[in-house]
């Protein structure tokens, strides 16, 4: 016998990093999910691209962008102790295993909820920094510029729903998505990803590793599709990402030249991040500001965003607090080394949003008035999901009647 078919079901698939230029490549579930768009993505990484997913906001709106940004002064650094690990030797400091141990303490020790992590940041750097994500963005109140996100909208709308906990892997995220699907417990569904991200960061977009992973994820979609056909009676898929992902092709070693080739000293003249893909900046004197403006329009491998540029990337932030002055590098150059790693990546994303390799995607089997064209609107289809009528369930006992 038949399980019951008279719910709907939307349920929302967040594939960290599945960009545009992906899907088109593999032909991403092009047959359950027909209808498949680029979406633009935002400036940043996920922590200024995921916030706009869930609030519909840019990242000047709800105030993330990046995960470190200049404390207000060394005392108000939460990482003010940590400068005495400065004397560690780099390959100690930098080892692996020891930064995400140290991370889970400190992360512990300082009751932070949301994603957390030194990375590669010199411990010497540490003391002078400040960080985003402090509280989980997708539990009520994450969000620093206090907006709403999607999941408040659910929660009021009373219609059943569940969200993937970012924490778990993504084996153990399809499983429980899974389970309540097969209940038919749920209307309204959010399920996180982040394993294809990983896999395209170390092997690249066309890396046997990726397409591997590709292939398992179309398949693990396809499984909760099938179940769900048989149970829902309006069963609605929706994947979506937050940016694409762009293959390697030159390393920038600006960093480690900086101060040997400016004379700027870190923390006396001038304090910075350097994240993957673009270093900001904020100076002490106005002889730093100039000195590293030349410096940098000297360098061909990336170059100054204007103020301009970043009001219409929706990033200006009118306290600087993420910069002063960004450094952006062309697409396919990463920082070797930067605060973020410390070796050679395969793939990166964060750069220049307009790139085709940037854009983000939107796919679905739903007839919608429109699609979002970028991902700050996905969160009008997740809201608009929630107040959707049950039109499915009545028309299904209508046309029972009628028959009978
Ligand atoms: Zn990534």
């Amino acid at each position: 016998m038949r399980g019951f078919q008279q719910e709907q079901l939307d349920l929302f698939i967040f594939v960290d990093a599945l960009g545009w230029r992906i899907v088109e490549e593999y032909g991403f579930l092009s047959d359950e999910l027909p209808d498949q768009e680029p979406c633009d993505t935002v400036f940043g990484y996920s922590s200024a691209c995921d916030p706009s997913i869930l609030t519909g906001k840019l990242p000047q709106e709800h105030g993330h962008f990046s995960c470190f940004l200049k404390a207000e002064n060394k005392s108000a650094s939460p990482f003010a102790s940590l400068g005495k690990l400065g004397w560690l030797p780099e390959l100690v400091a930098g080892h692996h295993r020891l930064r995400s141990r140290l991370s889970r303490m400190l992360a512990k020790k300082l009751e932070y909820t949301g994603y957390f992590q030194l990375y590669s940041v010199p411990f010497s750097c540490l003391p002078y920094l400040d960080y985003t994500e402090k509280n989980d963005i997708y539990a009520p109140g994450g969000i620093i510029n206090g907006n709403a996100t999607v999941f408040s909208h659910w929660q009021a709308s009373r219609k059943p729903w569940f969200r993937s906990d970012w924490h778990q892997s993504d084996k153990m995220n399809i499983a429980q998505v899974r389970n309540k699907i097969d209940q038919q417990s749920i209307q309204l569904g959010y399920l996180f990803t982040s394993g294809l991200d990983a896999a395209m960061h170390r092997h690249g977009t066309k890396g046997v590793g990726t397409s591997d992973a590709i292939d398992c994820l179309e398949q693990q979609i396809r499984d909760l599709f099938e179940l769900a056909s048989r149970r829902y009676k309006d069963v609605r898929f929706h994947v979506f990402s937050d940016h694409g992902m762009t293959n390697t092709v030159d390393t920038s070693d600006l960093m480690p030249r900086w101060e040997k080739e400016t004379g700027l000293r870190y923390g006396a003249d001038y304090v910075a991040v350097w994240d993957s893909t673009m270093a900001r900046f904020w100076f002490d004197n106005e002889h730093a500001r100039e000195r590293a403006i030349r410096k940098l329009e000297q360098e061909k491998d990336g170059y100054i965003v204007r103020e301009d540029q970043l009001a219409q990337w929706g990033c200006k932030f009118e306290d600087h607090r993420y910069g002063e002055l960004f450094y952006l590098l062309n697409p396919g150059v990463l920082f070797v080394p930067s605060f973020m790693n410390q070796r050679f990546v395969t793939g990166m994303h964060g750069y220049a949003p307009e790139h085709q390799d940037s854009k983000a995607c939107w796919l679905t089997n739903a007839e919608l008035e429109s699609h979002p064209r970028s991902i700050d609107k996905i969160f009008d289809v997740m809201v608009n999901a929630s107040d959707r009528p049950e039109k499915a369930a009545s028309q299904v006992s209508k046309s029972t009647v009628t028959v009978s």
